[in-house]
């Protein structure tokens, strides 16, 4: 088929069946037909590479030169950026077709996509459910085949806890990894941009796309990218699991465990040999990353003033007047709460007190990921607590929204890269299970995923 013929299916998907999934915020229709005649004159003339003509959809969070930008926020509700992130670059380069932007919970805080200015997306594996977040319209939109792949992001599980819920395959990759320039910045230190798609062995296309040294980034790492398909098949013979006793201790729901032990003993059976491990800062992870991440977005959030661009209140009546109504009418709550306790962290007198202390536990967490991995090559685990959870059923108590992230972010806080793997059903809900790799291990948790798929 060409481009143009497999662009209009999507298009026609997308048309017929976002109205139920609410997984795109904006679709681009006149740009996607246009990119991919443009894809097929380069295949025509020889040129293409793997992604030369592919669909696929960009979370949000990543500027695209002339197309609304939005992060899920009525803040960036008018906001069309004049530049590309380059991740957007990079599959413009390689002459991918983007669809549109997708839904997300508001600058990505949440882990239901429920936070979002745009509505809810809901998950299409059930009624009513809720798809996970941040990305949940990237993981909806690729569980709903409305795209093949879209790009997502991970602060603290927002790739890996949506992929799970919805039955994908998704990557965080190392922190430093893929480039962050572009990507509307929720807490620096530890967003990621990453991959989601239907199996391990797109989400390596991806990432060979993704990955790789950029000097707009001062974070991202200057580190050869290997070609991640290379090694999918790999045998996985002798490769050392281990699993975090404080993953599976008796917190963890009997059938979620059930599910992931079954997974484990699969790896076993493809010759994997299976030993138990501490990570005995695990339950410390939750309290240090809700200091850190609302520290460091309290101060990115700063820059959303009613001056410079987006949202502006209307007839301000002096300059603090604009900005108290400007962010007070522009972000919602769950972005407000951030601020709140962030600059708070962040205060003299509590600094010492809050965010010292929190960075101090983030280290005691990356060591224990160090040290894990002198004696295995991966870590696996649940991705995700339970399956998909109702629309509204955490979102009137934000502790139990956070306890979603349990799993997830202590694999932020300390910069490893993790993905999250379909691995069977509860009730008829996809379930989701972690592996977890050494710093710029990508490949090997691609390969250790693609041979259980
Ligand atoms: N759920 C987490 C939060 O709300 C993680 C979100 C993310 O990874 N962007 O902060």
């Amino acid at each position: 088929v060409s481009s143009v013929e497999l662009t209009q299916h999507f298009l026609d998907r997308i048309r017929h069946e976002d109205t139920r999934y609410n997984s795109f915020i904006t679709v681009t229709e006149d740009e996607a037909l246009r990119d991919a005649k443009a894809a097929d004159e380069r295949r025509a003339r020889g040129e293409a590479t793997p992604w030369t003509g592919i669909p696929f959809a960009h979370k949000d969070i990543f500027c695209t030169d002339g197309v609304r930008t939005t992060c899920g926020s009525r803040m960036l509700d008018n906001f069309v950026p004049p530049y590309d992130a380059t991740v957007t670059t990079r599959f413009r380069q390689a002459g991918a077709v983007c669809l549109g932007k997708t839904n997300m919970d508001e600058f990505a805080m949440g882990s239901s996509t429920e936070s979002s200015y745009y509505g809810a997306t809901l998950n299409p594996w059930g009624d009513n459910l809720v798809p996970g977040g941040s990305s949940g319209g990237s993981a909806a939109a690729v569980a709903a085949r409305l795209v093949p792949a879209a790009t997502g992001t991970d602060t603290g599980g927002s790739i890996r806890q949506p992929a799970a819920l919805c039955g994908i395959t998704g990557l965080k990759p190392t922190y430093g990894r893929v480039s962050r320039y572009g990507m509307i910045a929720f807490a620096s230190s530890l967003d990621q941009g990453g991959t989601m798609a239907r199996t391990a062995e797109d989400n390596a296309l991806m990432l060979n796309v993704m990955a790789g040294f950029d000097p707009k980034d001062s974070t991202c790492i200057d580190r050869p990218v290997p070609d991640y398909t290379a090694t999918l098949n790999q045998p996985l013979k002798g490769l050392k699991v281990g699993l975090p006793r404080e993953y599976f201790s008796d917190q963890l729901d009997g059938r979620m465990a059930g599910q992931v032990r079954a997974a484990i003993a699969e790896y076993e059976k493809l010759g994997a040999t299976v030993q138990d491990i501490s990570l005995p800062n695990t339950h410390l992870a939750i309290a240090a990353y809700y200091i850190i991440a609302p520290a460091e977005a309290s101060a990115n959030l700063s820059r959303f003033d009613g001056v410079r661009y987006g949202y502006r209140c209307e007839n301000p009546k002096d300059l603090m007047d604009l900005y108290t109504r400007t962010r007070a009418e522009g972000f919602g709550e769950e972005v407000k709460r951030r601020i709140l306790v962030g600059t708070y962290a962040l205060s003299a007198g509590y600094y010492d007190a809050y965010y010292l202390k929190a960075q101090k536990v983030r280290r005691l967490i990356q060591q224990d990921f160090i040290e894990a991995f002198k004696s295995v090559d991966i870590i696996m685990g649940p991705a995700a607590p339970t399956p998909a959870f109702g629309i509204g059923s955490k979102t009137d108590d934000p502790v139990k929204m956070y306890l979603e992230d349990i799993y997830t972010i202590a694999i932020n806080l300390a910069g490893v890269p993790a993905m999250s793997v379909p691995a069977g059903q509860i009730d008829g809900l996809p379930v989701g299970l972690q592996l977890i790799g050494n710093y710029f291990d990508e490949a090997r948790l691609l390969n250790a995923a693609h041979q259980f798929q």
